[in-house]
């Protein structure tokens, strides 16, 4: 079972849009009344209010406000449900203080219920309680065996509406039996993502060029008086400008994160504790920007609707410590390449840290699949003595992938024949991103060479190759390699 959402964009008519603002005009009033009455209280008897009490005092004022009326009573009572929530992250130290709603905030409000026959999806329509029949454009289909679970109406403060449909699919996929092409992905400013498979996707520069022109028109804004008629139309061309930008990189997250699963039946992230990452006022902005946390969220739903796995792993010192030899590199955050202290390894930062994020990845996940370990399972890096450490033990045999030796190079579609190897060292120009895989193996005997093999196709296994006298053996067959 995973859930799954849709977001539609719908067309009320003349009459609907009414009543929709007229509700809208409710969700928001109903809001500032709440936070009202939870800051008083707090502020006259320093006593906390409780959901309930408040959700109490709604069903009494619904029965004198027709205005409250308006409003589907589940919705209502949603509203004073996201502001105990918020309540209750801001008392855990996550958020700052609830807000209050200002007329041209984006307002939403949701029938949680919307499987008791609130709300009922059609062809071209959508028909929503105490609304009707409003007109949806369907430009993707609903999940087939989805069961709606909740619905979302969205007002953007451009005055597009939305719908945002939550479905519960059930799957009769049962989780990964097998891993065999894991991939461990780094966040970053400069490159949105670097993977394991030595993939590294800058951002995309249609978003920088739309960041650029957002700032243009912020200051824009706060230049022209309050009030006037120029700033309310600024506002408007930027409350535009917003939602396209959003558009834009929901988009770019969901080709990405397609993509990632398409050909890597486990995926492994970095833990990104956006909301503490968030208070970090220099780091803030460029994190929200880059919406890792939708390349997550996507990521996770798109490898769990297929079976496979979604793992995060925690995220200290990744940049830090050598892939190789675990030596930790008391590097700065603007250094992008440093020799490792331990191995002398030339570390491209952020391909290291991908290559980080999948040890991790796979001795976490490999505590619950015994025949993946043993795989790297060693103290967190704090607990960590520099010095050379093997990163994998000999003999790990799972599905495709067998290890062995002490270093998994890389990973690699080798089908277009474009990578070779010698005794000395790893020619793979159209690969490999970076100086460090240009660097001599010194053993090559104890060096495995982790390719993908045949077509890039999801889940066609690993095949080894070994690097030995002189040239490359791959897509051995397992016996062979063992007897290397
Ligand atoms: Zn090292």
């Amino acid at each position: 079972m995973y859930k799954t959402a849709r977001r539609y964009r719908i067309y009320p008519a003349k009459k609907q849009e009414e009543t929709l603002l007229r509700m809208v005009e409710v969700v928001r009033n109903l809001w500032n009344d709440a936070l009202a009455h939870r800051r008083d209280a707090w502020e006259n008897e320093v006593r906390s209010v409780t959901y309930f009490e408040q959700a109490k005092i709604l069903t009494n004022e619904r029965r004198v406000d027709s205005e409250l009326g308006l409003l589907y009573s589940q919705s209502a009572q949603d509203i004073l449900r996201r502001l105990d929530k918020a309540f209750k992250a801001f008392f855990s130290g996550v958020t700052r203080y609830p807000k209050f709603k200002p007329a041209n905030a984006i307002i939403s409000f949701t029938y949680p219920q919307a499987y008791n026959g609130s709300v009922k999806v059609n062809e071209s329509t959508i028909r929503l309680s105490k609304v009707g029949e409003v007109p949806m454009v369907l430009h993707r289909e609903v999940p087939t065996n989805g069961v709606l679970k909740t619905c979302t109406i969205i007002h953007e403060p451009n005055g597009d509406w939305y719908v945002s449909l939550i479905y519960d699919v059930s799957t009769t996929v049962s989780g990964p039996s097998n891993i065999s092409s894991p991939v461990g992905v780094d966040l970053g400013l400069k490159s949105i993502i670097v993977t394991t498979d030595g993939v590294k996707i800058p951002h995309p520069s249609y978003l920088r060029k739309a960041e650029r022109r957002l700032k243009r028109l912020q200051r824009s804004v706060s230049r022209k008086q309050r009030g006037s008629k120029n700033r309310a139309k600024i506002r408007r061309i930027l409350a535009e400008h917003h939602a396209k930008i959003a558009r834009q990189r929901k988009d770019f997250n969901h080709k990405l994160t397609t993509n990632l699963v398409r050909y890597h039946d486990a995926v492994f992230f970095e833990d990104l504790q956006v909301a503490n990452m968030g208070r970090n006022h220099l780091l803030a902005k460029s994190i929200y920007d880059a919406g890792w946390g939708q390349i997550l969220s996507f990521a996770r739903y798109k490898e769990e609707r297929v079976g496979g796995v979604f793992e995060t792993v925690q995220s200290a010192y990744s940049t830090q410590e050598c892939f190789s030899c675990g030596t930790l590199n008391p590097v700065t955050l603007d250094v992008r390449e440093f020799d490792c202290a331990g191995c002398g390894r030339r570390l491209d930062r952020d391909l290291n840290a991908a290559w980080i994020v999948l040890k991790r990845g796979i001795a976490k996940v490999g505590q619950d699949m015994p025949e993946l370990t043993p795989v790297e399972i060693r103290p967190p890096p704090s607990e960590l003595n520099s010095g050379a450490c093997p990163v994998v033990e000999a003999g790990t045999t799972r599905g495709g992938v067998h290890v062995q030796g002490t270093l998994p190079l890389e990973a690699h579609d080798t089908s277009c024949g474009r990578m070779s190897l010698t005794n000395s060292s790893v020619f793979a120009p159209d690969l490999f991103d970076g100086p460090m895989v240009h660097e001599p193996l010194q053993n090559p005997r104890d060096h495995l060479l982790v390719v993908t093999h045949g077509p890039p196709q999801r889940r066609e296994g690993h095949r080894l190759g070994a690097a030995t006298d002189g040239h490359a053996n791959l897509g051995l067959p397992l016996c062979q390699l063992q007897a290397i």
